[in-house]
């Protein structure tokens, strides 16, 4: 199991450049500056941080702890980030690890003895927990014990065992997969929304300031409006035309290099990249636009389906591509006109049986 502090993250892998997944060397590792550190330099998700604001402040007039926090919404959005925010706002430690990383009870049990007054325990993609990992949670939630089981089979014996006060940060994309009685111990839940290309603005700023890359507002939003809304996706997008900027161009990101930068990446003017391309296109050009099932779809482009709800929907949906039916996934019109493809209206919307969600 990995048990890793603040920063640090196990998962190494990226396929895409509009990928959102948990990359070293593009965020967390080698340039751990990039994080913000307090609510104020959080950018955007203003309902978010105004509520964790007044919690946090009440948890510490109080003197107690603050209660768990479930923090949800696509990757790359900034829950990480949030959860390593609260701990510096508390003034408490963090301990940070994930579902899928936790594989026997005794690794959470020892993750939750170590953990002191107060102190934060984040649990990325908590919807991964085994069932039987998640039921020791329960207690721990609850009243702060971990029943210790001694010996094996009919001689065993459960031993509880109090643990200091503690705050479980748990961070999911997918907040529906959650067991209830999990999710009822959060007493706060909170939800992050997809970006506006105004605050990625504002993010691609603060970080190209970090990073010392030179970058005008033009050159800013080009890169902003390009990122799905998403905060990781900026940030790596900025590394990208920097390399670009320094090679072909002035050495400052204006919007010229960003535009040539990310045309080269083959990241279109909404941000889409050629995987979201060619999946409005398999809609369209075998499904008549669609509807069509979420496996049948995934299978098509070989991708797996949780991918396809997490990672590419999202912003397709936001953006007003792609709208979801009870029967599945259907392109929209602005999609066709952005794809240059000559709109048909599918069968079932022209008999009406098309309901939205
Ligand atoms: P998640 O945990 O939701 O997948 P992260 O917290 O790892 O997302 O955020 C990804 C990257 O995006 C971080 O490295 C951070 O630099 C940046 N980021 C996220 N949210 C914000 C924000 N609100 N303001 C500025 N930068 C952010």
């Amino acid at each position: 199991m990995a048990i890793y502090e603040d920063n640090e993250y196990e998962i190494d892998y990226e396929s895409r450049i509009v990928s959102t997944d948990y990359s070293k060397a593009e965020d967390g590792n080698t340039e751990p500056g990039l994080r913000p550190k307090t609510l104020d330099d959080y950018i955007g998700q203003d309902k978010v941080k105004e509520n964790l604001r007044i919690y946090i402040e009440a948890a510490k007039q109080r003197g107690e702890v603050l209660d768990h926090v479930l923090l949800y919404g696509p990757p790359g959005l900034g829950k990480t980030t949030l959860a390593g925010i609260i701990a510096n706002e508390l003034g408490v430690n963090i301990r940070v690890t994930s579902g899928p990383a936790i594989e026997k009870g005794g690794d959470l049990v020892a993750l939750l003895t170590n953990l002191g007054e107060n102190d934060i325990l984040f649990i990325d993609e908590i919807h991964r927990l085994p069932k039987t990992i998640e039921e020791i949670l329960y207690p721990a939630m609850e009243d702060y014990t971990v029943d210790l089981i001694i010996g094996k089979g009919p001689a065993a014996r459960s031993i509880p065992l109090s643990l200091n006060k503690f705050t479980l940060v748990g961070a999911t994309t997918r907040a529906g997969q959650i067991a209830t009685p999990l999710r009822d111990r959060f007493g706060v839940v909170l939800k992050l929304d997809l970006y506006t290309p105004e605050e990625l603005a504002t993010s691609v700023k603060r970080s190209a300031e970090i990073l010392n890359i030179p970058i005008d507002e033009y050159g800013a939003k080009e890169i902003a409006s390009r990122s799905r809304g998403t905060p990781r996706i900026a940030n790596r997008l900025l590394k990208r035309v920097r390399d670009f900027a320094e090679v072909k161009g002035k050495g400052t990101i204006d919007r010229e290099i960003a535009d040539y930068a990310l045309s080269k990446l083959e990241i279109d003017k909404l941000g889409l990249d050629a995987v979201d391309r060619r999946m409005l296109e398999v809609i369209i050009k075998y499904y008549g636009g669609g509807p069509v099932g979420l496996e049948t779809l995934a299978a098509t482009v070989g991708e797996e389906s949780v991918t396809i709800e997490d990672v590419y929907e999202p912003y397709l949906m936001q953006i007003g591509f792609l709208s979801r039916t009870p029967r599945g996934r259907s392109v929209t019109k602005l999609a066709y006109e952005h794809l240059g493809i000559p709109f048909v209206q599918s069968a079932s919307e022209q008999v009406g049986i098309f309901t939205e969600e």
